[in-house]
């Protein structure tokens, strides 16, 4: 793709899956487009994230419908690199015009004609569209509480590599999502005493009775939901394929070791504070949790489904120290603390562009990704649609509703008044 490209109907912002997905719809439906991307295909999965990730659902399930991943085993779990590589794998398939290591810098209306105007690093390019598949985890967030204390050595979890990239020494982990919680893990089964501040979350099982939470999530419809639960904005999903796939129990976790504390709520020279309600998190985590099997047992028996039982799935681990006697205040260098990870989320990006698609805080304004801007497009965003949106198989498909939407206006567009009919003279008897 060296060639200079001026003009085209469609420009997608951003060659993550959201943007390889985008490509391929609207390659289906024969719109002419371009994707540009600022570093590799994928690039998120290569470098955006910590050495051992592997994807948090099966093979089966992260992936398009057009292809399986062929070195990976149906149930097991792709690790990043791997990850990446599908989707270099299936923008090739079908020969996607992504052009890489080009950065859209701003994308401005064209007043008075049709369509936008597209600074790139390379260039001047003129769209009809401009779909933003920028991604919904684009700037990392550490909150405002963070020490300044500068001996702590503090990352954000899109930073955090491995274990050996931290100082000697006990580490704070800031969230307890499924980031928080594996980056935990991985750093206490390397010999560090790790703290990990747990706020509210759902834990759903890897595994119940023979299927994985990805298909109950499927078949239960609960991928399919609209919109989020009032009130749920804040509540994480603790998940993980890591070492085969295990079920993430804070409490088995506590009993191997460390050390939970409730939410993180404000640091006082090396005094860190915790809300009060860790032992309500747990709580709350173990009730969605058993929820889920519920759930899931109600649908066997209303299907017939010959699924084995497994009673050891609401066994309940028993509480250590830390969960009895709640820690609310800790010296962090009396802990041996050397390092905080802040596995506390991330916000979007938009400053690029300059559209009226925005609500007042900047966020996306769109309905299925069709922003309120005529020829502006969202993909990827958490919830575009439904829950399942920002994930890998999600994304698919609302790429392909976005790429309808594309081609129904091309057709209004490309509408000619018919020729007028010539006028008939009655026929006379
Ligand atoms: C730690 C972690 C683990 C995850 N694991 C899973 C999982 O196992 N399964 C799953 O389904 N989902 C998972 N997700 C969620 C989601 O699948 C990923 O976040 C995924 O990377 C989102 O893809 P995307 O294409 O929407 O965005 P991204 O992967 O972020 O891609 C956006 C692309 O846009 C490019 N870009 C941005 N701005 C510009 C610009 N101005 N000009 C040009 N290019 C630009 C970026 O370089 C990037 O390559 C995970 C997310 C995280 C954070």
């Amino acid at each position: 793709m060296t060639q200079a490209i001026t003009t085209i109907d469609t420009l997608v912002v951003g060659a993550g899956q959201a943007g390889v997905a985008m490509s391929e719809h609207l390659s289906k439906q024969g719109v002419p487009h371009l994707v540009l991307e600022r570093s590799r295909i994928a690039e998120r999965w290569r470098t955006g994230r910590w050495d051992s990730l592997v994807a948090n659902g099966p093979a089966w399930h992260d992936r398009f419908p057009g292809l399986e991943f062929d070195d990976v085993a149906a149930d097991g779990f792709a690790p990043k690199e791997r990850v990446a590589d599908y989707f270099e794998a299936y923008a090739r398939k079908f020969n996607a015009p992504i052009r890489t290591g080009v950065d859209v810098i701003c994308v401005v209306r064209n007043v008075g004609r049709p369509g936008f105007t597209v600074h790139t690093s390379e260039g001047v390019i003129e769209a009809n569209r401009v779909v933003a598949a920028t991604g919904p985890f684009q700037k990392p967030v550490i909150p405002a509480i963070a020490p300044k204390d500068t001996a702590l050595h503090q990352i954000h979890s899109a930073d955090y590599r491995n274990p050996a990239q931290l100082p000697a020494g006990a580490v704070l982990v800031v969230g307890a999502g499924s980031s928080g919680v594996q980056i935990a893990d991985e750093l206490q089964r390397s010999g560090r005493q790790v703290y990990l501040s747990v706020g509210a979350h759902d834990r759903p099982p890897r595994a119940y009775r023979n299927r994985d939470f990805c298909w109950w999530l499927g078949v239960l419809g609960e991928w399919d939901q609209a919109a989020m639960k009032p009130g749920r904005e804040h509540v994480t999903i603790a998940v993980s394929g890591a070492h085969g796939g295990k079920t993430i129990d804070f409490r088995e976790l506590a009993q191997q070791g460390m050390t939970l504390v409730g939410l993180t709520q404000a640091f006082n020279g090396s005094i860190a504070s915790f809300q009060p309600n860790l032992v309500d998190n747990l709580a709350r985590g173990d009730e969605n949790y058993l929820a889920l099997l519920d759930a899931a047992d109600a649908y066997i028996e209303r299907n017939g489904l010959d699924l084995p039982v497994e009673s050891q799935a609401r066994r309940v681990f028993p509480d250590a120290e830390c969960i009895k006697q709640p820690i609310l205040e800790l010296d962090l260098a009396k802990a041996g603390i050397t390092s905080i990870i802040w596995a506390t989320g991330f916000a979007v990006d938009y400053s690029w562009l300059k559209v009226d698609a925005f609500d007042a805080a900047g966020k996306p304004q769109h309905q299925r990704g069709v922003a309120p801007e005529s020829g502006i497009y969202f993909l990827g965003l958490p919830w575009q649609s439904r829950r399942g949106s920002s994930f890998i198989w999600g994304v698919w498909h609302d790429a392909k509703y976005v790429a309808d939407h594309i081609a129904i206006q091309r057709q209004y567009l490309e509408y000619r008044e018919a020729a007028p009919v010539a006028h008939k003279a009655p026929v006379s008897a």
